[in-house]
């Protein structure tokens, strides 16, 4: 009899981490084709949404990550909102939050509601994904330092540089590097993950970066097969 592979918990706790970012994109049928699709690695998909209960009850093993959430929590006469305490409820894992877009968009999606949004996330047992752009320094703020400390394992940073977002034009290795380790060492070590114009062919390089544990994707999580070979990079590298 062969003896059983022991893989150490750090080799789990590195697998780079894929997050695919359809925005106000996809439809029911995009969600069959991405749930018929077994992806490789960690991965999560945020549908919007309306797609997130339809996705679980197709494909219970798919990773579902929301896009934002209410300020507010739990549940109550508040018209339009969606709380952290609903999306656990429908089995998302993560919530991205402050994502560049909101912020540019919508003027509630201030530094100090990021972080009500944050507080609500953590406190339903999902994992943040806290989106920040050149002028981080902004968004982390002291309150939000101390809440990004207290939860290393429930917050992640994920770095992107408005210059790259939707632009075709990722950020140089080099540049990704040095600003993950500057936001690591600002935030003690917390899991950092870089977005803006990830394809399949720039994958590689961006996540074999020690910096990186993992990526976010907007246009490219659009198309499954596109996403699926940055998903088989990250478990690869
Ligand atoms: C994003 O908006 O989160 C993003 C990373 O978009 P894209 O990959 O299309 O640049």
């Amino acid at each position: 009899m062969m003896a059983a592979v022991v893989v150490p918990s750090e080799c789990v706790m590195s697998e780079k981490l894929v997050i695919g970012n359809w925005k106000m994109n996809g439809s029911a049928k995009l969600v069959d084709e991405f749930s018929a699709s077994k992806f490789p690695g960690n991965v999560i998909v945020a549908v919007p949404f309306p797609f997130l209960a339809y996705a679980k009850s197709i494909e219970p093993t798919l990773k579902l990550a929301a896009q934002d959430c209410s300020t507010l929590d739990g549940f109550g006469a508040h018209t339009g909102e969606v709380s952290a305490a609903m999306l656990k409820e429908v089995g998302c894992e993560a919530v991205i939050l402050g994502h560049s877009e909101r912020r540019k968009s919508y003027s509630t999606d201030t530094p100090q509601n990021i972080l009500l949004k944050l507080e609500n996330v953590t406190r339903n047992g999902m994992t943040a994904v806290l989106c920040v752009d050149e002028e981080y320094e902004k968004l982390l703020d002291a309150e939000t330092l101390a809440l990004v400390k207290e939860h290393p394992d429930s917050i992640i940073l994920a770095y992107e540089p408005l210059s790259a977002i939707g632009t075709g034009a990722a950020m140089t290795p080099s540049g990704i590097s040095t600003t993950l380790q500057a936001l690591r060492t600002k935030c003690q070590g917390i899991r950092t993950l870089y977005g803006g114009s990830v394809t399949p062919q720039n994958a590689e390089g961006i996540l074999s970066l020690p910096e990186v544990s993992g990526v976010l994707v907007g246009g490219a999580s659009l198309k499954l097969e596109a996403f699926r070979a940055i998903a088989e990079k990250a478990g690869a590298v």
